[in-house]
């Protein structure tokens, strides 16, 4: 385990790693904003230790923390999130937790027994649970979550079909929600900094997201839209801060920007 940490930031990515820090604003607290906790079918699984330790290794201050596609999800997601919210009990100044949801199924129960518990955030998946944004039971969910002021990250990434105009409606109809568009609706890149420009409660979240369209985000949306994310287990905390630290200097996004991206554009959030 410790020579895994080490190789993130060793060997080949020594020179990455250099470079990175010595890009990161000096009293600047890493915030990650998008990192799982648990199992999933695919078989990668995270422990809260692990996380805590890949935080450490990469001087990351937080990380938002929710269930993967998880085998042992009852139909509520009660288990993955139970998980999830022991690892922040035992590391409650490291780790914001998010409830996980299958809006297909039942889910007023576990999203009040979550909301009562003290979670800080909703994570919906619409490809691992197959649903659309736009779908009745969905448009539902986020108008709860918009009454308590319940932030929501999304999937908005790979394998994504249709993410802006279904989305749309409910940007308009709650501007005070908070969204987190996890993986920067990448496969729509342009149209969604165009459509969700000047919202500012609609973040576009940068983990494991492809080089050209970090860049054609970094060049199409005020950096104050921006927060970084690791995706872990799958992306991992040097790669992804290179990729959009690179990202950032290649479209000239301001170096002044840079504390609001990697940190407090979304540290504000959880005050
Ligand atoms: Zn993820």
């Amino acid at each position: 385990m410790e020579h895994n940490i080490e190789a993130l930031t060793g060997g080949a990515m020594a020179s990455i790693w250099s470079w990175v820090q010595a890009k990161i604003p000096a009293g600047v607290e890493v915030f990650d904003a998008h990192a799982h906790i648990g199992a999933d079918i695919d078989g990668r699984t995270m422990t809260g230790d692990g996380m805590r330790e890949r935080m450490e290794a990469a001087g990351v201050n937080k990380s938002i923390v929710f269930p993967l596609n998880d085998p042992n999800a009852r139909d509520d997601y009660s288990g993955p999130n139970d998980v999830v919210w022991s690892a922040y009990e035992e590391y409650p100044s490291s780790f914001v937790p998010f409830f996980r949801l299958n809006p297909n199924l039942d889910y007023d129960r576990e999203f009040g027994r979550c909301v009562e518990r003290g979670f800080m955030g909703l994570k919906l998946h619409p490809v691992s649970q197959e649903f659309e944004l736009d779908d009745s039971k969905v448009v539902r969910l986020f108008g709860m979550a918009a009454e308590i002021d319940l932030p929501v990250l999304i999937h908005a990434g790979f394998a994504m079909q249709r993410i802006v105009e279904p989305l749309l409606q409910t940007v308009e109809a709650h501007p005070g929600l908070r969204l987190i568009l996890g993986h920067s609706a990448m496969v729509e890149v342009l149209s969604a900094a165009h459509a969700f420009e000047g919202h500012r409660n609609v973040l576009f979240e940068t983990s494991v997201v492809q080089a050209k369209d970090l860049y054609e985000l970094c060049c199409s949306i005020d950096p104050s839209q921006i927060c970084y994310g690791s995706d872990i287990p799958y992306g991992d905390l040097p790669s992804t801060l290179h990729a959009i630290l690179a990202a950032a200097e290649a479209a000239g996004v301001p170096e002044e920007a840079l504390p609001g991206i990697l940190s407090e554009n979304i540290r504000r959030w959880f005050p």
